[in-house]
């Protein structure tokens, strides 16, 4: 086993908790197939206990001035970064990620987020509006109990991007990590704990998608954040209708590249390979339909390939290993089984597109970066989200054809265009329908920007100004400076 058991698998009220009598499941390391960690799934008596506790300590924390609670944020930020290395390793034997990776982009992300929500959280205000005497004026205020349910790619990130806000605006906040990735979200906790964050305002359930669904079904949550697949948000919005829950949806993707003839091509098949590969392929915003014009496509090609080859598989706690394997064999397979697809329907493997051999590191969930040209519309790994190292690369003539074919599908989560035509950048950008897009760069997601999809992968924003209006609810208050006008 690595060393990397939890004191007990919850965190909840300030406190590790154990209830042997849940359903036991364990964290795997994906390079070796080593256990981790052996954890136990919330029992409802469980997740009872944590919705008691972040409703004890709920009205108090909404009391306090926004920047009483932003200082706690900060203070956890600051905390995140002493312990950048520990986290990012941990992080690193629960997803396989590569260190590389997990030291910029995982708990240095949350710390963002920590960072921004403690800024803005002295200036979240409502707002004045006058009637000539009477006047009305609005309070932000927070929603009560926040619930989020998280995906197993970026499990630190999402709890601290759903938290963060949640906290900021007043809100107490229980979290459930995937089942499959579920160490971070206490190491989280520890460090809200020692910033000083009061008992019950940030709690961690571990489970399966039972105590998901119980999160949102639940009478005393008033909002559920889901990361996740389209199907589990499906349920998950079915579940929160039953008590009228807001809800933030991050769902999946099968977001579109647009290479134009004229982009920098080197930076363009930079963009599309960070768009594919990065974290081995799982990313919800990856641009995994690459459309390139027809007189840059082969040249395009011939040096996708070679960057890609030379992509570094490897230890992922190596610092020089580029890629990890996948979160697990049963996703990897599941990714090779949409190559098997692609190869059947006719489209032509360029590279990769099998299992690498990695020694000493056989019982891990490896897989090659892929790349398939020669890809049409029609086809399965055009359609559907693999969530793999997958790309797609498909052909294109003109500007209005490529943008009808971008946005035919039911996904509208995230879209990237490389062109040196400023004005045509702006014009196809405008007709994508995609929530979250790029122009001559691709993935990127700073916390001051918004972050969300439209059509089948979403509903809300998290980051930016914008997370704050799904965090609180909105109060008018009229107020007369007269009596009271009546005919009775
Ligand atoms: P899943 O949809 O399988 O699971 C997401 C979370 O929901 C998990 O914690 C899961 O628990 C839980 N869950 C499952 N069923 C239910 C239910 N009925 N009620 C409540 N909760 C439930 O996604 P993955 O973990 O496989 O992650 C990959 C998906 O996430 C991809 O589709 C990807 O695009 C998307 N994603 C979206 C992002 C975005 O911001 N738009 C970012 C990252 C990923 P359990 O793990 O036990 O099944």
């Amino acid at each position: 086993m690595t060393a990397a058991q939890p004191k007990a698998s919850h965190h909840i009220n300030g406190q590790y908790r154990e209830d042997a009598s849940g359903r036991s499941f364990e964290s795997i390391y994906p390079a070796t197939g080593e256990v981790n960690a052996r954890l136990h799934s919330a029992t409802p008596a469980v997740i009872e206990q944590a919705v008691a506790a972040a409703k004890a300590a709920q009205p108090a924390w909404a009391r306090l001035k926004g920047v009483e609670r932003g200082r706690i944020l900060l203070r956890t930020a600051q905390i995140l970064r002493e312990r950048n290395e520990e986290i990012s390793r941990i992080e690193t034997l629960d997803t396989g990620k590569a260190i590389q990776e997990t030291l910029v982009a995982d708990a240095a992300s949350a710390a963002d987020a920590l960072e921004y929500f403690g800024g803005l959280a002295g200036a979240i205000t409502g707002e004045h509006v006058d009637l000539g005497g009477d006047f009305v004026y609005t309070r932000r205020e927070p929603l009560g109990i926040c619930a989020g349910i998280g995906a197993w790619n970026y499990p630190v990130q999402i709890a601290a991007w759903k938290s963060a806000p949640a906290l900021a605006c007043g809100n107490a906040f229980i979290f459930k990590p995937s089942e499959v990735t579920p160490l971070t979200a206490l190491m989280l906790a520890e460090a809200f704990k020692d910033a000083g964050l009061p008992d019950g305002l940030f709690n961690v359930v571990q489970g399966f998608g039972d105590v998901g669904a119980v999160l949102a079904s639940h009478p005393d949550i008033a909002k559920v954040s889901l990361t996740g697949s389209v199907p589990t948000g499906a349920k998950v919005l079915a579940a929160a209708a039953q008590t009228i829950k807001a809800v933030t949806m991050e769902l999946g993707g099968k977001s579109p590249i647009l290479v134009f003839d004229d982009a920098d091509i080197e930076s363009a098949i930079g963009g599309a390979m960070l768009g594919n590969f990065y974290s081995t392929g799982q990313i919800c915003s990856n641009g995994t339909r690459v459309f390139v014009q027809r007189g840059v496509h082969d040249r395009f090609l011939e040096r996708l390939k070679t960057r890609t080859e030379a992509i570094r598989l490897g230890d992922p706690l190596d610092p020089d290993t580029h890629l990890g394997p996948m979160v697990s064999k049963a996703q990897r397979d599941k990714v090779l089984g949409y190559i098997e697809t692609g190869k059947s329907e006719g489209a032509r493997l360029v590279t990769g597109g099998g299992v690498p051999e990695m020694q000493g590191f056989e019982k891990g969930a490896w897989i090659q970066p892929t790349v398939f040209a020669g890809v049409t519309d029609e086809m399965t790994i055009a359609r559907e989200e693999i969530f793999g190292p997958v790309m797609s690369v498909l052909s294109f003539d003109d500007e209005d054809e490529v943008i009808g074919r971008a946005n035919d599908t039911q996904f509208g989560l995230a879209a990237g265009v490389f062109t040196a035509d400023l004005t045509r950048a702006h014009r196809v950008i405008a007709k994508l329908d995609a929530g979250t897009t790029w122009i001559n760069t691709y993935n990127l997601t700073p916390v001051e920007a918004p972050f969300g999809g439209v059509k089948q992968s979403g509903i809300g924003r998290e980051n930016s100004r914008a997370a704050i209006e799904h965090y609180t609810r909105l109060k008018s208050v009229y107020v007369a400076t007269g009596p009271v006008d009546s005919p009775y």
